[in-house]
């Protein structure tokens, strides 16, 4: 069954094509037929679309043009995908699609787990806008345009970020402020990064040939977003991003853990709002505040291993400090874990970060091998840890779409969803 994969953002949309059914989640051979994403909806926007060849190869089609919103982005991306020139074998016609699966950043405590798209589930979706402004609408637009492109036939399946994390204790979900606050506006931690961090328990348990129930990892997705997950039985346990993706690790632009009493002494020294505060945490603060050049960790490690630079290496260090520090809470939170996993951008690529975060971690049980760690980047899956470890560590490149292409595939034909 052909599944088609969306990710909308406030001005891109990010696709996959994914063939899949329930005989080739069992044996691992469901594939990617396409892939693709469309930036800067609303002007001339660039499209860049990638077809899989028989032989593993792709032909990639890079264009610029005017697309003024999500529905005209996807009918592009449709369009393209049942065109005789893509050529994609069996697909023609819109019904050639089965169903499409939505990457839903919110929710909240209600959604907790996937589900088809009725009138019903798009309202609990909006009853969510609340908890997450900068997320939900954009996925809605995605799910209307869909409604409006396949002509209300099409059917969708909302997968949520939070829902993983719907296993959480209250001990660690609740914030230690006035309990009336969490009665009246739901403010709790919820979590984010769901599906990377349960694609990698799955993934792990598949390499390890082990039973969901006896998973006990720590898993680090380190992307833009940074977040850490601690899993137990498989199952979510506690997580460092809070009632939105702010809190916990120092990522890209934004600054994770802070104590919430700069935010006045900031407002009042600077004459900012409250939301100017916010703004400076999401958007202008992490390893780009810190570096003061960028938020791309690429170019920060190589300013600061070919010239030294001095705010670079400090934010790489402060980076990986944080990092430590939550898998040193996280290991005693569990009372001890079997693996350490790294994901997302930089865990897959960056043996430089990975050595940092690792570093002197001998004592605890974790030693990194160092040969396995330099081969282990761009797309590699496996162990980087010595034999003599524990620990182990691992690098498991994340993959959200497929999770949510099976996860639609289940809802459709009723196959009972991993919890
Ligand atoms: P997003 O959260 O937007 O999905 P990604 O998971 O793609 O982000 O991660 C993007 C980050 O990964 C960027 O900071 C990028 O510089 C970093 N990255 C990618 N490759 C490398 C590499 N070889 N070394 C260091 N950082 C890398």
């Amino acid at each position: 069954m052909n599944i088609l994969v969306l990710n909308c953002g406030s001005s891109s949309v990010k696709f996959q094509l994914i063939d899949t059914d329930a005989e080739k989640i069992k044996t691992d051979t469901d594939r990617r037929l396409a892939h693709g994403v469309i930036e800067r909806i609303g002007g001339p926007a660039l499209v860049n679309f990638s077809v899989q060849n028989a032989d593993g190869s792709q032909r990639t089609t890079r264009e610029a043009v005017p697309l003024r919103d999500h529905s005209a982005a996807i009918e592009k991306i449709v369009q393209w995908i049942i065109s005789p020139e893509t050529n994609i074998s069996g697909i023609s016609t819109y019904s050639d699609i089965a169903a499409v699966g939505h990457r839903v950043v919110h929710g909240g405590e209600e959604l907790t787990r996937s589900l088809i798209i009725t009138d019903e589930v798009i309202k609990q979706i909006e009853d969510c806008i609340d908890l997450a402004p900068l997320h939900n609408p954009q996925n809605l637009k995605g799910i209307y345009a869909i409604r409006k492109v396949f002509g209300g036939t099409a059917q969708q399946v909302a997968v949520f970020d939070t829902a993983f994390h719907h296993t959480l204790p209250d001990y660690a979900y609740l914030y230690a402020i006035p309990y009336q606050f969490y009665r009246r506006h739901k403010i709790r931690r919820y979590g984010f990064h769901g599906i990377s961090h349960r694609y990698v328990q799955y993934r792990y348990r598949m390499l390890k040939n082990i039973p969901r129930d006896t998973v006990n990892v720590i898993s680090i997705h380190l992307g833009n977003g940074a977040s850490v997950c601690a899993i137990k039985g498989g199952r979510s346990q506690d997580t460092s991003m809070g009632m939105t993706p702010l809190e916990g690790l120092i990522m890209g632009t934004r600054s994770g853990d802070i104590d919430p009493a700069v935010l006045e002494h900031l407002a009042h020294k600077e004459g900012f709002s409250l939301s100017d505060v916010e703004a400076v945490l999401n958007k202008q603060s992490g390893l780009l505040g810190i570096s003061g050049l960028t938020n791309d960790m690429r170019e920060l490690v190589a300013e600061a291993v070919e010239n030294d630079d001095r705010r670079a290496k400090l934010a790489i260090e402060m980076f990986a400090y944080r990092a430590k520090k939550y898998i040193g809470s996280y290991l005693a939170s569990l009372n001890g874990a079997s693996a350490i996993i790294f994901t997302g951008g930089i865990g897959e690529n960056s043996d430089y970060v990975r050595g940092r975060i690792l570093d002197g971690l001998d004592w605890l049980g974790i030693t990194p091998d160092e040969a396995l760690n330099k081969a282990t980047t761009r797309g590699k899956e496996g162990k980087i840890s010595a034999e003599s470890s524990r620990l182990e560590v691992y690098v498991i490149p994340t993959n959200e779409e497929l999770l949510i292409a099976r996860d639609t595939l289940r809802c459709l034909i009723g196959l009972e969803l991993p919890r």
